[in-house]
Formats: C-alpha cells, sequence, structure tokens
C-alpha cells in the first residue's frame, strides 16, 4: 500500500456546472481571466457571477478583468475530508477562504502554494487558476510574491 503524505495531496479541481448566463465568466477562466460583471446603469461591481444587477435590477451588464490582487478577508482549515463531495474527500488539509478582490467584492475560493497554517487574515494573494480539464479554470490564491 501506498502512502501519500498530506504535502503530496492536490486539491481537486472539479468542473462548475455552467448555467448559460454565466458562460462568459467561465469562458474567461480558462484563458486565464477572472471576469466580474459590471452594472452599465450605476456602476455597481457584481459578485457572485450574474447577468443582472443586484441594486438597480438592470440586465445591462459588462464583464470586466480583475486584477487578480486581492488580501485575505476570513478563512478556515479544512483538515478533515468532505464526505458528501467526492471530489475532497481525500483532499487533505486544505484552506478554504474568503479573498477580498482589489476591486472590492469578496469571493469564496482556496488558498493554495503554501503552508496551510500560514495563513493570515490581511495576507496579500494573488490568482492562480487550477484547469478542471472541461472548458474551464477554478480561481483560487496563493500567498502574493513579495
Ligand atoms: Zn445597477
Amino acid at each position: 500500500m501506498t502512502t501519500v503524505s498530506e504535502s503530496e495531496k492536490v486539491l481537486p479541481a472539479p468542473a462548475p456546472f455552467v448555467l448559460p448566463e454565466v458562460k462568459p465568466f467561465w469562458d474567461g477562466t480558462a484563458e486565464g481571466k477572472l471576469l466580474l460583471a459590471r452594472c452599465l446603469e450605476d456602476r455597481t461591481l457584481i459578485w457572485y457571477p450574474r447577468p443582472f444587477c443586484p441594486t438597480c435590477a438592470s440586465t445591462q451588464v459588462e464583464w470586466v478583468p480583475a486584477s487578480g490582487r486581492g488580501t485575505v478577508y476570513s478563512y478556515t482549515v479544512n483538515r478533515r475530508g468532505v464526505a458528501d463531495l467526492p471530489a475532497y474527500r481525500e483532499a487533505g488539509v486544505y484552506v478554504l477562504a474568503y479573498v477580498e478582490l482589489e476591486e472590492g467584492p469578496r469571493m469564496m475560493t482556496n488558498i493554495v502554494d503554501c503552508d496551510p497554517d500560514s495563513v493570515r487574515i490581511g495576507q496579500k494573494v494573488e490568482l492562480v487558476f487550477h484547469d478542471t480539464g472541461q472548458g474551464s479554470a477554478l480561481p483560487r490564491f496563493r500567498p502574493a510574491a513579495a
């Protein structure tokens, strides 16, 4: 029997179910872009991705690329598999976080490429994409280069 150490485990990148109205967002991830919807009426940046404005109900939105820079707003270190998410059952220790984007929205994501116990609130992070292998990629973050 082969034993895989915690550090060798890889966080899975399961493909999302893509609704047609947010296909531009997921197509962007495949091209290495994190796109934010922005209302053309009142300029509200909209998160999570959706084709209407939660502030004024306009359906006139455009997709604009985020910088990919942010800070850790909150996080938790998951040390147990997630029983009802098969892809994550053997994920090992990983970080689930809210990252506040430089543009303002806070997104739920993972902090990767670091010791989970080194993550801190307020830490500067930068965007990375993990390819799902199915025409999309998951936006995640790693500690920003100094
Ligand atoms: Zn609006």
